[in-house]
């Protein structure tokens, strides 16, 4: 239980999730209880319940759109007294009971911004040092062995002269590359990337990321505009078969307006489930002049667009 006096909500700038302040939670539910039930709730005392409910991103749609970063607060009982006086006990969902209110007020503080995350924080939760490392999907992260070594050119891939090294380079096999601009339909498809990790000759701390196999991923939550996992899509993944790496995940989309890029679902997608530094997100659909794969991986906390390859052979 928690009292609302000592309860906050922590909002994050998307699609980097970064830290914007909080503001607490007790005028909050004052601005949504008061028409309801019809009186001042000046001096009332809110006790709240938290219930997880919700295995999937919570997410409020509106202006502007609400990421509930902490989905096992999904739900909320919330009990309002009065001078000693019981005058509601409820639950509510959260994104009706708080990220409603909070929508309403974020539109009118700071109405350029589009999306936000937001996680709720009682006075007494344990901290967590970090917003997400407890989402249930997380992989495991083991300490890696040494990593071979390869160079892009191992791939058959001439590595384009000019441009900024960034710390992760992807190098799809040739069927996966075919099987990704063949991918389309009225809903989003996703699932998994098996392949493996080396060290670039190119350079310290860079890696080639080679995707040797798409694994479609059944059962997920899909629409046109996004994509989730199902409960248990990462289980019996094995991660000490060292030549089938779990690379990172793709999906497509289907109608971007010419600007692929990723949702801030997807990023919390990927922040929360898949973050060893060499995992990546591949991200298929339409652009002005046809298609395209995009690929993006973890850099300091922000999810970076990094250059993706075909490969026109393997490593010796
Ligand atoms: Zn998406």
């Amino acid at each position: 239980m928690a009292d609302a006096d000592h309860t906050d909500v922590r909002l994050f700038r998307m699609p980097e999730v970064s830290l914007a302040g909080s503001v607490p939670l007790a005028p909050l539910l004052r601005a949504r209880f008061e028409p309801d039930l019809g009186m001042e709730l000046d001096g009332a005392r809110f006790v709240l319940t938290f219930h997880q409910i919700a295995t999937q991103i919570d997410v409020l749609d509106g202006v502007p759109v609400l990421i509930n970063l902490y989905p096992w607060r999904s739900h909320v009982t919330v009990r309002i007294e009065v001078a000693g006086r019981l005058v509601l006990q409820h639950p509510f969902a959260v994104r009706d009971a708080i990220a409603g209110p909070l929508q309403r007020e974020l539109a009118r503080q700071d109405p350029a911004v589009t999306h936000w995350g937001y996680e709720i924080v009682a006075l007494g939760d344990v901290p967590r040092p970090a917003a997400r490392s407890r989402r249930r999907n997380r992989i495991e992260e083991l300490p890696d062995p040494p990593l071979p070594v390869a160079a892009l050119a191992d791939f058959g891939v001439d590595d384009p002269p000019g441009l900024a090294a960034t710390a992760v380079t992807v190098v799809l096999a040739a069927p996966v590359a075919a099987a990704l601009d063949a991918l389309g339909g009225p809903v989003e498809l996703g699932g998994l990337l098996f392949g493996q990790v080396y060290a670039d000759a190119a350079g310290p701390d860079r890696q080639i990321v080679h995707v040797g196999e798409l694994a479609a991923v059944r059962g997920g939550a899909a629409t046109a505009t996004s994509f989730t996992f199902p409960a248990g899509a990462f289980l019996g993944i094995d991660h000490a078969d060292r030549g089938r790496r779990l690379v990172g995940w793709y999906h497509t989309h289907v109608a971007d307006e010419g600007d692929l890029r990723l949702s801030p679902a997807d990023v919390v997608l990927h922040t929360g489930s898949f973050r060893r530094p060499w995992q990546v997100a591949l991200l298929a659909g339409p652009v002005r002049d046809g298609r395209a794969v995009r690929a993006y991986s973890l850099t300091g906390g922000r999810l970076t667009r990094v250059p993706v390859h075909t490969a026109a052979g393997k490593p010796a």
